[in-house]
């Protein structure tokens, strides 16, 4: 019966978010779900499921965070290239943690702009082997070897533009808008949340939590206490947002933000 109630519950996910439009997989772990026939969700298992959000803006695209390391990015990379075929990509990573951009290091190789806030930048410089380390002690079980190795030589790279975090960004890319958002620390001290506000879609990234998560997963980097305050301001100020994508899960409605909101009141400091 739980089954079944769930498995409605993610019927409804996705005829509300027209989840699967169109679905290509990259490997075993990575794969892409288009939302419309313009922005896609790219999801990398590596071992923990991870979403980025590619956009097509016409003759260019968005990428906003990257699959986990490297040879992922590569994969999903290619596959922009040959299915949608632009003169330029542009990355934006939404925070230091390597699943926004443990790409980085394939995407300058490429000659690709990485936007970044400059406490993304600072945080990548000073906290980058601690988050290796965090990393790499949830993967010492055998059969995780292979993680482990490549998260062990992962090589971190900053974001090459910066901006001042407080006053975000805002990128017209072939006529599409994108508004990056700080409303303070959240998940990490650098999160920020990016808006397109003609699709209506909010990439949340890890401040947002998916509506089947049962607390906040790794809170090593968070502060409790404005993680609340920053969701609020969120929700503020995007009141038009149709489609919220969390970093982990899948995505939805607002009632991810909501959702989120009750998991930090349960998780009070
Ligand atoms: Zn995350």
């Amino acid at each position: 019966m739980k089954k079944a109630i769930r498995l409605l519950a993610l019927l409804t996910c996705i005829l509300a978010t027209g989840y699967s439009q169109s679905k290509a997989t990259l490997s075993e772990e990575l794969y892409i779900n288009g939302l419309n026939d313009t922005i896609y969700v790219v999801t990398h298992n590596f071992p923990w499921p991870s979403n980025s959000l590619v956009v097509n803006c016409g003759k260019e695209v968005v990428l906003i965070d990257t699959p986990y390391e490297p040879l992922a990015t590569e994969q999903l990379v290619n596959w922009i290239k040959e299915n949608l075929s632009p003169n330029k990509i542009t990355a934006i990573n939404t925070g230091f943690h390597i699943d926004n951009l443990g790409g980085n290091e394939v995407l300058r190789s490429m000659g690709i702009d990485i936007y970044g806030a400059d406490l993304t930048v600072e945080l990548v410089k000073s906290r980058s082997e601690s988050t290796r380390k965090q990393t790499l002690e949830w993967l010492t079980a055998p059969s995780l070897n292979r993680f482990y190795d490549t998260y062990q030589s992962l090589v971190f790279v900053e974001p090459n533009i910066t901006y001042p975090i407080k006053k975000g960004l805002k990128l017209n890319v072939g006529g599409i808008d994108f508004e990056v958002y700080y409303p303070g620390e959240s998940h990490s001290p650098d999160n920020v949340v990016v808006y397109i506000p003609k699709s209506g879609i909010l990439f949340g990234g890890c401040m947002i939590k998916s509506a089947d998560s049962k607390n906040l997963g790794f809170t090593g980097d968070a502060n409790i206490n404005e993680w609340p305050l920053s969701v609020k301001k969120v929700k503020e100020r995007f009141p038009n947002a149709a489609v919220v994508i969390p970093h982990h899960g899948l995505w939805g409605g607002k009632e991810l933000i909501d959702h989120t909101l009750k998991l930090l009141q349960q998780t009070k400091p």
